[in-house]
């Protein structure tokens, strides 16, 4: 990665949670001219988040050179709760050899280019970050057993199209059902790569090929299929496999943390981010435009909808809406409004639930 061959120019790409602390302290080299750069932690090497257990994270240094090493680290108390999570890249201090029983400190988090939230529900009030600067999605849904549900792969859609990740949709259990019909659903959708597979003809190579040079998060309800494909791919990662249960509907053995995992490839590496069966991501604050330009086509006709078109079906005055009666959009044309429409509403519905919106 080129920005760790220059690390003078990092410093400014780093959110420093730790900089209020130092402003409010009186400054005991007011005298000194000012550099631009904080000396604080001047020592600290950047390294990739793998996982977190316990408090406790894998932090990986050296990436991609002889000296690679991974460690354990725990966050600087200066840090507060901002979260770390899988796929940060961290600022590290302290003994980072990695040595049985060494524990390094992390100091800061570089700026993410990408952020995966868990949305609050029921269950869980606070909104949690899971992964972090992941460029792609691989969404796992089974062709059967459990049926597939479009509704929950269009929250998967929305989240990665509007944190501006590729999501790619990989239909499991060929063997079991014609994933066809299910895949209709998608046909408008110009950003979604599809793959299928069976029991015994898993896409490995293709799928690998498409995680080279990426940073791909798997999500997919439990009992899809998601560790035996992880597994295929990353045969060391050693993923839990079970059953569906048949009274909970969740697999038996369900992955609990989040972690990376690399994925080496005739062509290359690239990292397997695999989550534990995430039902939904974070939908409070989806902007509407980026989903909409997953449709390449329709965005262009949209520039004539009135400001702050829904372009749902009961939008006033929606140009696409418009065009379709008109019969200027192709069949295709009018299968992909359906489908940007489908995803444009679940957002809608989502943001209703939301409180305070
Ligand atoms: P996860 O919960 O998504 O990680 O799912 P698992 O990988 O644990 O798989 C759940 C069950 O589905 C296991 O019994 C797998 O052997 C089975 N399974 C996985 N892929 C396929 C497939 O392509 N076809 C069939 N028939 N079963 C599969
Ligand atoms: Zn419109």
């Amino acid at each position: 990665m080129s920005w760790l061959d220059d690390a003078d120019d990092l410093e400014d790409d780093f959110e420093d949670y730790d900089e209020s602390s130092y402003r409010t302290r009186p400054n005991p080299k007011a005298n000194r001219p000012r550099t631009k750069r904080r000396p604080a932690h001047e020592d600290a090497q950047i390294g990739r988040v793998l996982g977190v257990d316990r408090g406790r994270y894998s932090v990986l240094l050296d990436e991609d050179t002889p000296d690679e090493h991974t460690i354990t680290a725990a966050r600087a108390r200066e840090l507060r709760r901002s979260p770390i999570v899988t796929g940060d890249q961290a600022r590290v201090v302290g003994d980072t050899s990695g040595e049985e029983g060494t524990l390094g400190r992390i100091v800061g988090i570089r700026e993410r280019t990408s952020l995966l939230r868990r949305s609050a529900d029921d269950t869980d009030q606070v909104e949690r970050v899971i992964v972090a600067n992941a460029d792609q999605m691989l969404i796992v849904v089974a062709a059967a057993d459990p049926e597939p549900r479009a509704r929950l792969v269009d929250r998967y859609l929305v989240a990665a199209l509007d944190a501006g990740i590729r999501p790619l949709l990989v239909v499991t259990k060929t063997d079991l059902a014609d994933p066809a019909p299910f895949l209709s659903h998608f046909d408008g959708l110009d950003a979604l790569r599809v793959f299928t597979s069976a029991q015994s003809e898993m896409p490995v190579d293709e799928i690998g090929a498409a995680l080279v040079g990426h940073s791909t998060v798997f999500v997919g309800h439990s009992g899809v299929g998601k560790s035996t494909l992880v597994n295929a791919l990353v045969p060391s990662a050693l993923r839990a496999t079970g059953h569906v249960n048949q009274v909970t509907g969740r697999g038996r053995h369900t992955s609990s943390s989040t972690v990376s995992l690399r994925y080496h490839g005739a062509e290359g590496t690239g990292w397997v981010i695999d989550t534990p069966g995430v039902r939904s991501f974070g939908l409070g604050h989806v902007d509407p435009a980026n989903i909409l330009a997953a449709f390449t086509e329709l965005a262009e006709v949209a520039e004539d909808c009135p400001r702050g078109c829904t372009h749902l079906t009961d939008a006033p005055d929606c140009a696409l809406i418009e065009a379709a009666a008109r019969g200027d959009l192709t069949e295709t044309g009018r299968a992909r409004l359906d489908s940007l429409q489908r995803l444009l509403q679940t957002f809608a519905d989502k943001a209703e639930q939301t409180p305070g919106r």
